[in-house]
């Protein structure tokens, strides 16, 4: 094992196991560690036809005192259970998925980035339906396989915001749709316009909601947030967004450093006013948006990332890596 920690990106690399747990009659199975990063399906799987899958995303990081932990696991198995509920899956035991957690990242314990290198230990769960059928039903065999690998700092050579575009012809979920929870369909829809958005030199698709386009959504897949003039912390508030555990998480901060927290609906118009813009997600914490296009117009919002966002940034990764206390409780040991 020889891992170039300084210059690992987002990118799938296999590490010494996974753990699987399979349903069947009824019931989940123990967990398994497996080494291998294939699986067996039949071809008539109907995951891969009718794409009942869901899927999370956590990180466990290397603390300060030499400690790994993981950020918020619960969080996350709550809304895999929320996803499974929308898709008719069964639901998973939510300490045996945080135990799972746990598991899987001891057993992988030499792939996370040590302290310093500013990396974690990316951590995916995915269930899928995998019962043999040509008929449109929910399944009745499943499969939730929790991977892990090692990821890189998104700022190497620090924080470069991002340029996102409004495309008037595209929309990422519908309000009575799968919006509100982690379909894996939901990502595949937003492949073609994202492309479009990278085509004109934006690195992410700002969605409208679907219904009126007057109201903002969210991006790709992560949260829109921004700082207004007066300084508050506005995210929209949208059945179509995805509960980001990380807005969550920074909400509570932001009223701890004292702003005033809006989650309401935000009309687009609002976009000419705000001080600072960020998209939000387990992937980054905080990726600030320096611009936002839509047609012919360009909105700026500056070249670094604003104070207010720097500062939620400073307090989510301190957090995160044991540099400052866990106030919150938010960090589980492993
Ligand atoms: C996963 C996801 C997010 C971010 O959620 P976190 O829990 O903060 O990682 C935001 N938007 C979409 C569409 C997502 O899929």
């Amino acid at each position: 094992m020889n891992i170039d920690w300084e210059n690992l990106g987002f990118e799938y690399s296999p590490t010494k196991s996974n753990i699987r747990f399979s349903y069947h009659n009824g019931e989940w199975s123990e967990g398994k560690l497996v080494n291998s990063s294939n699986i067996t399906l039949s071809i008539a799987s109907n995951c891969l036809h009718y794409g009942q899958a869901a899927f999370e995303g956590l990180k466990a990081f290397a603390c300060k005192d030499g400690k790994v932990r993981i950020f918020r696991p619960e969080e996350n198995a709550r809304r895999l259970n929320d996803t499974a509920d929308y898709l008719l899956m069964p639901k998973f035991p939510e300490d045996k998925f945080v135990e799972a957690v746990k598991t899987v990242v001891k057993d992988n314990i030499d792939y996370v980035p040590p302290y310093g290198t500013g990396g974690a230990l990316y951590i995916r769960p995915v269930l899928i339906g995998t019962t043999s059928q040509i008929g449109i039903s929910a399944a009745e065999d499943y499969e939730l396989i929790i991977l892990v690998c090692p990821v890189g700092p998104y700022y190497k050579g620090g924080i470069k915001p991002v340029n996102a575009m409004i495309l008037d012809d595209f929309d990422r979920a519908a309000p009575g749709g799968t919006g509100h929870v982690k379909v894996a369909g939901n990502y595949a829809a937003s492949l073609y316009p994202t492309r479009l958005a990278r085509q004109e030199g934006c690195h992410v698709t700002l969605f409208m909601d679907a219904k009126t386009h007057e109201f903002i959504d969210e991006f790709g897949s992560s949260n829109f947030v921004a700082v207004t003039a007066e300084g508050s912390y506005v995210t929209p508030k949208s059945r179509s967004v995805l509960p980001s555990i990380t807005n969550k998480s920074l909400m509570v901060l932001a009223e701890d450093l004292g702003l005033k927290v809006e989650r309401r609906p935000i009309h687009r118009s609002e976009l000419e006013e705000f001080a600072e813009v960020g998209a939000v997600g387990t992937a980054v914490v905080i990726t600030p948006v320096g611009k936002i296009v839509h047609k012919d117009k360009v909105l700026e919002y500056g070249d670094t990332i604003g104070p207010v966002l720097k500062r939620l940034y400073d307090e989510m990764t301190g957090i995160q890596y044991g540099e400052i206390p866990d106030r919150h409780h938010w960090m589980l040991e492993v």
